[in-house]
């Protein structure tokens, strides 16, 4: 079965009839016309037993605008781990989407990408980034009939390359920034008829990224948190995971939308100025620096839904230092096993500073995305390795263990 749905501008509300090409509303351009997949939810009728807690995306197939699903890693069915009396906290849930097949929750959304083009009939598919975006289509296409094309700005870090090369990507590497980089994938995919998989442009993606959001509803029963904590950079991620949980309620599979609480580094925040300043929404953009390699945007393109969305689920956003950032990977890793690269470490850091702000109250259950695997970036940690070299001897070790234990 497929669904059927349309696609209406995020910015001046035109409708559109979905077709190969259509990436943005022509009227409002790029960055003010992202666009939305409404559904007919009369139409859709699905009941909770037909969900299971160890299936993979595929498994919401019948709210998801696809028709086949070529896609043979498991994307999604990803770990829930749940604490009680957690910083004093009666329950606090992270779902880790760490172990996604390439280490990121981008796998969800490019899933979604990669059975587009397929149904389209494309044979190449091509995004612009430099981090886990082109590692999820270069991991995900390996095992289909599609050509990738990846564009790389020319400073890219050999860390980032590692996955590309090792996926056997074709590696576009463009003298110039990350935006040179982008605006050319753009000219180029359209000139040469290949599928995009640049976030945001592709309204798609958004609908894959849903499922982390549906996924953890089936993990707990389908009893909705108070309030979700996600970190920010383009806007989409937490664009998709409203959307997971917008569409559930309006299914009636579920009685509430949680509180989406954003997270951006304070050098990266152009997303929380944005929703700041207030309606209507108007994007700020600036120059980013943090550590939090997959968060560093300084020209949100999901800018416009992400406000609106967090505004509707009456949440709001909050900013972390790139200090905060490195002690809550720690902290993260000590207090719950899970290791996560510094942009998913960062909603937990968010979490920490809405508890101290009290803006969480300690009988409410709060759920953390994690969205990205520790060892996809190590640098961060570099800094904080002090260990000391000891002599070989039995004594020398006894000592040592003494004095660290
Ligand atoms: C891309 C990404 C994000 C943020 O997603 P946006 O859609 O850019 O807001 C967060 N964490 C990780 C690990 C990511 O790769
Ligand atoms: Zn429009």
């Amino acid at each position: 079965m497929c669904n059927t749905y349309k696609l209406r501008c995020i910015t001046c509300g035109k409708l559109f009839e979905p077709s190969p090409t259509l990436y943005t509303c022509d009227k409002c351009g790029p960055r003010y016309g992202t666009i939305e997949v409404v559904y007919d939810y009369d139409k859709i009728k699905l009941k909770k037993s037909q969900f299971n807690k160890c299936g993979d995306i595929s498994q919401f197939k019948a709210i998801l605008p696809i028709k086949e699903y070529p896609i043979r890693q498991k994307v999604g069915n990803t770990p829930l781990l749940s604490f009680k009396n957690f910083y004093g906290v009666k329950n606090v849930i992270f779902k880790y989407d760490g172990t996604n097949p390439t280490g990121s929750y981008k796998d969800r959304a490019t899933a979604i990408a990669i059975s587009k083009a397929y149904e389209y009939n494309f044979d190449t598919i091509y995004c612009a980034s430099t981090g886990n975006a082109a590692s999820s289509l270069a991991g995900l296409t390996t095992t289909t009939k599609l050509k990738t094309f990846i564009f790389v700005p020319s400073n890219i870090p050999i860390a980032k390359l590692a996955q590309l090369v090792v996926y056997g990507a074709n590696i576009l590497k463009i003298d110039g920034n990350y935006d040179t980089a982008f605006d050319i994938s753009m000219k180029i995919g359209s000139k040469l008829n290949w599928y995009s998989r640049n976030s945001a442009i592709n309204p798609y993606l958004l609908e894959g990224k849903k499922t982390g959001a549906m996924e953890l509803i089936v993990q707990l029963d389908f009893n909705v948190p108070d309030v979700v904590f996600v970190s920010v950079g383009d806007g989409t991620v937490i664009s998709g995971i409203f959307k997971g949980f917008y569409d559930f309620y309006k299914l009636n599979l579920t009685n509430k939308i949680p509180k989406i609480i954003g997270v951006q580094a304070e050098g990266a925040d152009a997303v929380a100025k944005t929703f700041e300043k207030g309606r209507p929404y108007t994007p700020f953009d600036i120059q980013p620096n943090t550590i939090a390699d997959s968060i560093s945007v300084g020209k949100p393109r999901d800018v416009i839904k992400a406000c609106k969305y967090v505004e509707k689920s009456k949440g709001k956003f909050i900013r972390v230092s790139d200090i905060e950032i490195q002690k809550a990977i720690f902290e993260l890793a000590q207090k719950t096993g899970i290791f996560a690269e510094p942009a998913g470490a960062t909603a937990f850091a968010g979490f920490k500073k809405a508890l101290s702000q009290k803006f969480i109250s300690k009988n409410e259950s709060i759920a953390i995305f994690i969205t990205g695997n520790g060892l996809k970036d190590v640098n961060p940690i570099k800094n904080n390795i002090k260990i000391k070299k000891i002599p070989p001897k039995l004594e020398e070790v006894l000592k040592y263990i003494e004095v660290i234990k």
